[in-house]
């Protein structure tokens, strides 16, 4: 059995991993994919220290210091359940099943996508998720934001103060963004806003975006923006159905709920990264909260033992 186990090894679980290493308990990872969602980034500017890298890069550092310590790796390794047993047990796809006394549940989110043609072609070539990661490669350019949600009027309002014009789309008759940032987004030059827009098609050269295809769902009209980027802001969806009848409290979005050390509802279990509550999903914010977490599974561990 494990001191301390860590589930998903993004930013969050292979800092949490590391620290829990350095305190010379029994640490395990199990994950699926090594690096996450860093593995899918392209260029990465906002990690502090590093002016700039790329993501499969970073990942090959992540596990190269993970590795570096006493870590049990279980990588390729998909988890369907945690319950309470004697002590906290963890059920992977394959059957077999995982026990520690703490757990750090670190398992990440992903980006909802639209899934209309070239979506995915043009990823990382002008199909853009997080606008401050990405936000100043467009800078003077056109850019969309497909959603008119607070998550999609933020970045409008965000990349208006970059870019040179923003479009943003929304596919139903009124925006669902707060009020306030309603407000402020109408009062900004560069922002147009379309409602009932229903984006068909991502259009590029091969190389890059060049706009997007949209239908007016009122007059049927299919109609076309040119564009050099197109945010998509239709929400970023935790990776904790695994975790539906665990006890461990989620939100109604799905994210776990965590107390500031990283503590989750259920006792021993401890949690970092976009996959909870913690604002602003961000790869340094994510390794601070791994951190977070760590020493919180790690404090609570010490607590709990017999002396
Ligand atoms: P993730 O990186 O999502 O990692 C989750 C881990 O859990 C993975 O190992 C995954 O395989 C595993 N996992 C999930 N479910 C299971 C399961 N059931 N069983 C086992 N393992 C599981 N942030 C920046 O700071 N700068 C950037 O430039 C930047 N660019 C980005 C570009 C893109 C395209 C995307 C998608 C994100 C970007 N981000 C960027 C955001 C950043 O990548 C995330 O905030 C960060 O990766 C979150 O880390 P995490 O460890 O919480 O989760």
């Amino acid at each position: 059995a494990f001191d301390l186990l860590v589930v998903g090894a993004g930013p969050a679980g292979a800092s949490a991993a590391i620290y829990a290493a350095r305190k010379g308990i029994r640490t395990g990872v199990v994950a699926d994919r090594f690096g996450g969602q860093v593995a899918d980034t392209v260029g990465i500017e906002n990690f502090i220290s590093v002016k700039k890298t790329e993501g499969p890069k970073l990942v090959a550092s992540l596990e190269e210091h993970v590795r570096d310590y006493d870590v049990d790796i279980m990588a390729n390794q998909r988890v369907v359940n945690l319950r309470e047993g004697d002590m906290l047990e963890i059920t992977l796809e394959n059957g077999a099943v995982l026990k520690s006394k703490s757990l750090v549940l670190a398992t990440g989110a992903r980006w909802r996508e639209m899934n209309v043609p070239g979506e995915r072609e043009y990823r990382g070539k002008g199909v853009a998720y997080c606008p401050h990661c990405d936000g100043p490669l467009f800078k003077g350019k056109k850019v969309a934001v497909i959603g008119g949600g607070n998550s999609g009027i933020e970045a409008a309002i965000d990349l208006a103060n970059i870019v040179e014009h923003v479009t943003v789309l929304e596919f139903d008759s009124k925006l669902r963004a707060d009020e306030v940032l309603v407000r402020k987004a109408r009062s900004m030059a560069n922002i147009d806003i379309i409602l009932n827009a229903q984006t068909t098609a991502v259009n590029g050269d091969g190389q890059r975006v060049q706009g997007l295809s949209y239908k007016d769902r009122v007059s049927g009209e299919d109609n076309q923006l040119e564009l050099a980027g197109i945010f998509v802001q239709i929400g970023l969806v935790p990776n904790t159905e695994w975790l539906k009848d665990s006890g461990v409290e989620l939100t109604a979005r799905g994210e776990i709920v965590t107390a500031s050390n990283g503590e989750t509802s259920v006792k021993g279990v401890f949690a970092a990264g976009d996959a909870t509550t913690a604002p602003f999903k961000q790869i340094i914010i994510a390794m601070g909260s791994g951190a977070t977490a760590s020493l919180g599974a790690f404090d609570y561990l010490m607590r709990s033992s017999a002396p």
